[in-house]
């Protein structure tokens, strides 16, 4: 295993150089290149929240996880403080989380409709999480300059991801943001003006090789959304209907 990533050097270096997905997330979980996310990571899982505080918090960067053959990806921005950062798998531990493992259940994407702890049994058919910074950020926003350096784990993860992805699911305004500069980097072309955000707003992209991707946008399953109906349950299985009808899993 590499020495842990401490630079925006290290990180692009270790990226670039992962040849597989495993090597990626082995790389990637030792990274510290963040200082102020990785205090707050590791502080997180210090003081812990009173309802875990018996539980140990995985409290380091957090990989892509699901089928490493994935014709779907669904990109969120970070992971949650008390979910991601104390169970060690992205979206599982959170309420954001349930809302869509439940979805991913019913659109038959994943084997349970939970998912609650890493080692729970959870299993994704065809379809990879990710996240664009890796480290819980303090108040769910990591600064500019963070995202950016967190940018090649995920432009290599596109790139790994390349032979079979054909859909790139992103939850919410943030995601989106921050997911542009990759897609660029991992060698889409984008259009100019740049895409925006909305909810089932739709974007075809195709690299230097020929290879199309959709872009297919989701509001983020926070509470403040399905709290307020901005996002329903419908809305939700709307988009991975349409995701799974631009890339049939299996075909
Ligand atoms: S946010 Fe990304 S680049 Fe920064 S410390 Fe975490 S894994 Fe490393």
């Amino acid at each position: 295993m590499a020495t842990p990533a401490d630079s925006p050097e290290d990180v692009q270096r270790q990226a670039a150089a992962a040849r597989t997905l495993a090597e990626l997330t082995a790389d990637s979980i030792t990274c510290r290149a963040c200082p102020r996310l990785v205090a707050w990571r590791e502080e997180v899982a210090r003081v812990k929240r009173r309802s875990f505080a018996d539980e140990p918090y995985w409290g380091r960067p957090i990989p892509g996880w699901g089928d490493e053959q994935a014709r779907i990806a669904i990109v969120g921005l970070a992971p949650a403080a008390h979910g991601g950062n104390r169970t060690g798998r992205i979206f599982t531990g959170d309420r954001s989380g349930d809302w869509l493992f439940a979805a991913l259940y019913r659109a038959g994407l994943a084997a349970k409709p939970t998912s609650v702890r890493a080692d729970d049994g959870q299993q994704l058919f065809g379809i990879r999480l990710v996240a664009a910074v890796r480290c819980a950020p303090p108040a769910n926003k990591p600064t500019t300059q963070e995202r950016d350096t967190c940018r090649p784990w995920l432009v290599r993860e596109l790139e790994l991801l390349a032979p079979t992805l054909k859909v790139i699911v992103v939850l919410g305004g943030f995601g989106w943001q921050a997911l542009l500069p990759n897609l660029a980097a991992a060698g889409y072309g984008l259009p100019r003006p740049l895409p925006r955000f909305g909810h089932g707003v739709r974007v075809d992209l195709s690299d230097a090789d020929g290879r199309e991707i959709s872009l297919v946008g989701c509001y983020h399953p926070s509470q403040q959304n399905t709290f307020t109906g901005k996002l329903t349950e419908r809305m939700l299985d709307d988009v991975l209907e349409l995701a799974k009808t631009l890339a049939p899993i299996g075909s």
